[in-house]
C-alpha cells in the first residue's frame, strides 16, 4: 500500500509535533526548515561543531525535546532536510484537491551552489512560526538597538551577548526569557521595562483565573525567570517603555518614559538610562507568507492577521493545515498540541482516536491563553506620539514617518500603492516583513481604512503578508531549474551503528514545555 506523503514546513515545536504525529499515523514524511538544526526558536540549539559541555543551558524541556529529535531524525519514514528553505507554493489549478506544489532551496543561506527542486506531497503542514514584532521609535536604527529575538538568538545559539548594560523594553512574557538568556550569557540588565500598566496587566491577567491552572509549566517558567531577574537585582518595571535612543554612531543612552494605559507619554516622566545595547518586542508577527501563497484565509484579530483553522487544524485550502504560531501567539505547549493534531489529520490518522482529545484539550488551554496574553500586552492606540517627522518607519528604504503623512495628504498619494511607490516604504530587502505591519497600521490611521477592502485606485488593497517568492532566491538558481529530489538525509544513531531507529513515536507523549 502506498502511504500517505507529508511534507511539514518548519522544525519548530509545531512542526516536530505534527512530523511525530503524522509518522504515528502511518504516513511517509518530509520534514524541512531552513535552519541547519531542528528546534525552531524556542529550543535554538548551539552549533554542533561548537561541541558544547552543556548544551541544555538556556534551554527548558531540553531532554525531551533531545529525545524527540533522535526519534525523529534516525526514523526509517521520516526524512529530514536542514537547510532548506521554502522558497514558493504553487497552488494547483480548479478542482483539484491536492495541496499546493512545494518549491524548496537547498543549501545555505548564503552559499553558493545551492540547489532547488520540487515535492508533490499528498498533505502539507505549514508551521512557519512568527518573528518579533518593533513599534519605531527615535534613533530605532542606531546600531546597539537589537529586537528581542535577535538579542535572545544570539544568546541562545551562539552565547554572544549584544552589550554589556543592557535595557530590555517592550511588552509581553517574551521580555523575561530574553532578560535571563542575556544574564546567563554574561551581559549586565539595567532593567526590564514592561509597557503594559499595572491596571492592563492585572485585568488581562485575572481574566477566567480557573484557566491559569491549566498553564502550570508555563507558570513555573515565568517563576524561574523572575527568580534569574531578581538574583542579579533587575529592576522590572510596569507601564514604562524606550522612547528615544541617542548616541554618535551607535546607541549610548536611551530615554524611557511612563506611560498611561494607551502608551501615550506621561508628560516629565522621561528619564535617561546610559547603555550600550537595547533590545526591544512589541508582540510577534506570524510569518504568513505560505499560507497566503497557499491561498489559505488569514483572520484580522486585536492582537494580529492569524491562519484561519478549523477544530482539527485544517485551513481553508484543501490538503493545508496549520500550526503554532501562525494561527496564533500561545507559546511552545500550546504549538505543539497544535501541531500534533495537524501531522494526525493530515496523514489521514483515524478520527476517533482516543489521545486526541487531550490534545484538543491542551489546544484549546492554548488559546485561551493566547487570548489572555493579548489581554494583558495589548499595543496601545496612542504610540504613534513617540515618532517625530524624521523618525524612519521602513529602516530598509530609510522612509521616515514625515513622507507618510505628506503622502496621505496628496489626493494623487491616496491608494496605497501609489503611496509605497511614492515613499518605498515596505521595497527593501526585508520587504516589509518588519515594517508592514507598523506602515499599515500608520497609513490606515492616516487616511482611513480602504472602503470595501478595495484600494482607491480599484484594486482590492494590497495584502502586507502577499510576497509570491517567500524566500530570496537568486536568478541563476531559479534560471538553473529544479534538480532531482535527492536522496534522505538521516542522521547516524547516537551508539555510533548508524542504524536508524525503528518505532514509531507516540504523538501523544506527553513532553515538559
Ligand atoms: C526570535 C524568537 C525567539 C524566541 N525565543 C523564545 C524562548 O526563548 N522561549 C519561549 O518560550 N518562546 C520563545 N519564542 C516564542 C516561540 O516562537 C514560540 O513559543 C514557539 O517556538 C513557536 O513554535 P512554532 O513551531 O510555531 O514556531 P518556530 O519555533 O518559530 O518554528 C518555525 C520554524 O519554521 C522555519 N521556517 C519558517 N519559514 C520557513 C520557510 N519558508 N522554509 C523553511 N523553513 C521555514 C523556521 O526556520 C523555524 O525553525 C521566540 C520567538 C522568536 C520569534
Amino acid at each position: 500500500m502506498r502511504r500517505r506523503q507529508v511534507v511539514v514546513v518548519g522544525a519548530g515545536p509545531a512542526g516536530l509535533a505534527a512530523a511525530r504525529s503524522a509518522l504515528a499515523a502511518g504516513a511517509e514524511v518530509t520534514l524541512l526548515d531552513s535552519a541547519p538544526d531542528p528546534g525552531g526558536q524556542y529550543h535554538r540549539m548551539l552549533p554542533e561543531e561548537y561541541e558544547a559541555a552543556r548544551p541544555e543551558r538556556l534551554q527548558h524541556g531540553w531532554r525531551d525535546f533531545a529525545r524527540l529529535r533522535r526519534a525523529l531524525l534516525g526514523h526509517p519514514r521520516c526524512t529530514w532536510r536542514a537547510e532548506t528553505s521554502v522558497w514558493a507554493l504553487e497552488r494547483r489549478g480548479p478542482g483539484e484537491r491536492k495541496p499546493p506544489r512545494v518549491h524548496v532551496l537547498h543549501g545555505p543561506a548564503d552559499g553558493s551552489g545551492r540547489t532547488r527542486h520540487t515535492l508533490d506531497p499528498d498533505a502539507l503542514v505549514l508551521a512557519t512560526g512568527a518573528h518579533d514584532r518593533v513599534l519605531p521609535f527615535p534613533g530605532w536604527e542606531l546600531p546597539g538597538v537589537f529586537t528581542a529575538g535577535a538579542a535572545q538568538a544570539l544568546a541562545k545559539g551562539e552565547r554572544v551577548v549584544v552589550g554589556d548594560r543592557v535595557v530590555v523594553a517592550g511588552s509581553g512574557p517574551f521580555l523575561l526569557p530574553v532578560a535571563a538568556s542575556l544574564l546567563e550569557a554574561g551581559a549586565r540588565v539595567r532593567e526590564v521595562l514592561e509597557a503594559s500598566t499595572p491596571a492592563t496587566l492585572v485585568r488581562g491577567w485575572s481574566h477566567r483565573p480557573w484557566q491559569l491552572a491549566a498553564q502550570v509549566g508555563k507558570t513555573a517558567e515565568l517563576v524561574e525567570y523572575a527568580g534569574a531577574l531578581a538574583r542579579h537585582r533587575v529592576p522590572y518595571r510596569t507601564g514604562r517603555t524606550v522612547v528615544e535612543a541617542r548616541g554618535e554612531g551607535r546607541v549610548e543612552e536611551v530615554v524611557t518614559a511612563r506611560l498611561r494605559p494607551d502608551w501615550s507619554v506621561v508628560p516629565s516622566s522621561e528619564r535617561t538610562v546610559a547603555v550600550d545595547a537595547v533590545c526591544v518586542a512589541h508582540g510577534f508577527s506570524p510569518q504568513l507568507e505560505l499560507p497566503v501563497a497557499a491561498g489559505c484565509l488569514v483572520d484580522s484579530t486585536p492582537a494580529g492577521e492569524f491562519v484561519r483553522v478549523d477544530g482539527d487544524q485544517r485551513t481553508s485550502v484543501a490538503g493545508v493545515w496549520a500550526a503554532g504560531e501562525i494561527t496564533g501567539i500561545a507559546g511552545a505547549p500550546a504549538a505543539r498540541a497544535e501541531g500534533a493534531l495537524a501531522g494526525w489529520y493530515a496523514a489521514g490518522g483515524p478520527v476517533g482516536a482516543r489521545p486526541l482529545r487531550a490534545l484538543r484539550r491542551s489546544r484549546d488551554q492554548g488559546r485561551a491563553f493566547a487570548e489572555r496574553l493579548a489581554r494583558a500586552h495589548p499595543v496601545g492606540a496612542a504610540w504613534p506620539g513617540w515618532l517625530r517627522p524624521e523618525t524612519l518607519v521602513c529602516r530598509c528604504e530609510e522612509t521616515p514617518y514625515g513622507a507618510l503623512c505628506r503622502a496621505a495628504e496628496e489626493p494623487a498619494g491616496a491608494a496605497a500603492r501609489t503611496a509605497k511607490l511614492a515613499t518605498r516604504a515596505g521595497l527593501g530587502p526585508c520587504q516589509a516583513r518588519m515594517c508592514g505591519p507598523t506602515v499599515t497600521e500608520l497609513t490606515a490611521r492616516l487616511r482611513g481604512p480602504a472602503p470595501d477592502g478595495h484600494d482607491t485606485d480599484g484594486l482590492p488593497a494590497p495584502a502586507i503578508h502577499r510576497r509570491p517568492l517567500a524566500q530570496p532566491i537568486r536568478l541563476g538558481e531559479l534560471a538553473a531549474g529544479p534538480a532531482p529530489v535527492p536522496e534522505p538525509e538521516r542522521e547516524p544513531e547516537p551508539d555510533g551503528t548508524g542504524h536508524p531507529q525503528s518505532s514509531t513515536p507516540n504523538p501523544l507523549t506527553k513532553e515538559s514545555s
